[in-house]
């Protein structure tokens, strides 16, 4: 079953940090992937801009060596000197008053036009200032605004009051990738778009859902962001709590933008504020060849680059069914997962020496996305009534690549959201901002106390509490290895 391609209408992007690391690993790349796979029309343009002063061919040069070292694949592609032919540069200082003069002229009327932030949170209102003050920034423009989105109610408050000074919320596209992916739109399709799920979607039939998303790598290169941030701030308050509210939001009345966000707005809402011993952070420590995270940040510290906590929902459906989260750096593998784990049957009428497990619904995020449904089989062969458990395996690649197409990266299906004008995948403002409101407390009382995250070994799942905070409830997380690595 090959994909359909529709492309999007003509459009100017403007990338803003266009010399940066995401706009040179996966902005650029991506765009590259959708410009050979025909979705970006002939006309559309890209115009990078950045302090750095250089001209149009320059940037070229700079893109093509960026394929080569993040897409190598395409490096050599023979549509990669006319995608290249569709860019400009404009060198241009966010807060000074020059380069915008250009950079308007760089543009065309009449066509969409968008302009991605990928830059530091400290730039996002100078570029929408500028934008506004020198005509780029009419009703129809389009802001694509990375992460981190504040770092506390307080700061997310100004900022999107701030960018409201310009831009209407419809035209704000607060970007969280893990949305864009391809198994997270795949759980609303198994949700939504089939009847075997969603009556048994409740804590009637669900005993508890855990939601990981694991690193191997450290903090070193990004210490100094990561120590004032640490996992609660950078993991748990957008991608974790946006991965819960597609698995616990009510079947909003149409696949809508504002439809859809109102019911993850109602899971924020419904989060209750998570007890004390209910939270484990931990800090990874030095081991064999791995400096430990003091050595990475240059300092000791009491930032957490784990977190584990059971968190709650106050609502009907979710009475009595507990969220698992957990997340951190210099884990045993990369893998992103949610596991929606449900009750055993209440009555088994087979040998009691083999109950049947618990069916789960596991849905794979990275490295290969896809859903497993796990199921109880009769173990095939003679003798007798055994029981196993398989998994029904819905790999996207192979379900969907028989061409050997690959699956579209996040950002690049994203960013064709943008053009097209869709902001379902992308946060508002109101969510932002409640996710800070109910992360708040949680990080104040860290720091109003004295106590250090508990240390793990780089290579594991983590500190012992966190198995501990499963055990204690009767449970167990699935283990990180057991994660499929591709
Ligand atoms: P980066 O590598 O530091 O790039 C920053 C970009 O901003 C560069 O192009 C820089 O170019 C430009 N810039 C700096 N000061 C400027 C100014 N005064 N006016 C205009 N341009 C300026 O950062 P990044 O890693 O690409 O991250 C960009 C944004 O994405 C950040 O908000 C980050 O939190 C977010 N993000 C990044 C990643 C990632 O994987 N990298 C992942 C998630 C979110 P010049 O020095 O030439 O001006």
């Amino acid at each position: 079953m090959a994909s359909r391609i529709i492309p999007v209408e003509d459009f100017d992007l403007i990338i803003f940090g266009a010399t940066g690391d995401l706009a040179r690993r996966k902005i650029l790349p991506g765009l590259l992937r959708r410009f050979i796979a025909g979705q970006m029309p002939p006309g559309a343009r890209i115009v990078g801009s950045a302090r750095t002063d250089m001209d149009a061919d320059t940037f070229r040069a700079d893109i093509r060596a960026a394929v080569a070292e993040y897409d190598p694949a395409r490096a050599d592609h023979p549509e990669l000197d006319r995608f290249l032919s569709v860019i400009d540069y404009v060198p241009l200082d966010a807060n000074e008053p020059g380069g915008w003069d250009r950079l308007r002229a760089a543009l065309r009327p009449g066509v969409i036009r968008a302009a991605y932030f990928s830059v530091a949170p400290g730039l996002f209102g100078a570029l929408a200032r500028g934008m506004a003050e020198h005509g780029l920034a009419d009703g129809d423009t389009r802001i694509v605004v990375e992460k981190p989105f504040g770092h506390d109610l307080a700061s997310a408050r100004a900022l999107n009051a701030m960018l409201s000074g310009h831009f209407s919320e419809g035209q704000i596209y607060r970007i969280d990738h893990y949305l864009g992916k391809e198994t997270v739109q795949n759980l609303m399709a198994v949700r939504f778009a089939n009847i075997l799920f969603e009556p048994l979607w409740n804590a009637h039939s669900v005993d508890h859902v855990q939601i990981t998303v694991a690193e191997t790598v450290g903090v070193a290169g990004r210490g100094d962001y990561y120590d004032k941030a640490g996992a609660m701030r950078d993991m748990v308050q957008n991608h974790l709590l946006q991965l819960l509210c597609m698995i616990a939001m009510e079947p909003p009345y149409h696949f809508d933008p504002d439809a859809v966000r109102d019911e993850k707005l109602k899971v924020l809402r419904a989060l209750t504020p998570v007890d004390p011993g209910d939270i484990v952070r931990g800090q990874y420590r030095a081991g064999g060849d791995v400096p430990g995270y003091a050595a990475d940040v240059g300092h000791s510290s009491r930032t957490e680059s784990f977190v584990a906590l059971k968190v709650r929902l106050a609502n009907w459906r979710w009475q009595g069914t507990p969220f698992y989260l957990r997340t951190g750096k210099r884990l045993r593998a990369r893998a992103s997962e949610i596991a929606v784990v449900f009750r055993t049957p209440p009555h088994s009428i087979f040998d009691a020496a083999e109950p049947p497990q618990a069916n789960e619904l596991v849905i794979r995020l990275q490295p290969d996305e896809g859903i497993d449904l796990k199921v109880m089989i009769k173990e095939p062969g003679p003798g007798g009534m055994r029981l196993v458990q398989v998994p029904l395996d819905m790999s996207f690649a192979e379900a969907l690549g028989e061409d050997g197409a690959e699956l579209p990266d996040a950002y690049e299906r994203l960013i064709m959201d943008v053009i097209r004008g869709n902001q379902t995948l992308f946060m508002r403002g109101d969510e932002v901002e409640t996710a800070w409101a109910w992360t708040d407390p949680i990080v104040a009382a860290w720091e109003a106390g004295a106590e250090r995250p508990q240390p793990y070994d780089a290579g594991s799942a983590g500190p012992e509490a966190a198995a501990e905070l499963m055990r204690r409830d009767g449970r167990r997380w699935r283990g990180i290895a057991e994660v499929r690595t591709g």
